[in-house]
């Protein structure tokens, strides 16, 4: 049985290699996708765009805190949820992470 995840974003249809990011199967606000395999037997997902997993101040893929990804090989995993500001992948947003 197939259990690899789809080529591309179940809403917008772009690659992972073009949104950036981590596919995202549920989130911490409450979306949740339910991991169903298209037609030819992929896992479904959405990406961090579409499921609104980006940057507060400057709209950025962002760390996915509280939310659950599916990974290449067709495992899932949780992120935490952990209370950190410093989260953007956005160098220049004041959300990323500082250099110490
Ligand atoms: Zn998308
Ligand atoms: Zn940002």
């Amino acid at each position: 049985m197939q259990e690899l995840p789809a080529p591309n974003c179940g809403q917008c249809g772009l690659r992972l290699e073009d949104v950036g990011g981590e596919r995202i199967l549920a989130t911490a606000a409450g979306l949740w996708v339910r991991p169903t395999r298209d037609s030819e037997g992929y896992l479904r997902w959405f990406c961090q765009k579409c499921s609104g997993v980006v940057c507060h101040a400057c709209g950025s893929i962002r760390i996915p805190l509280g939310s659950d990804i599916l990974h290449d090989d067709g495992t899932i995993s949780h992120a935490a949820l952990l209370p950190i500001g410093n989260y953007c992948s956005n160098p220049a947003c004041a959300n990323a992470p500082r250099p110490s």
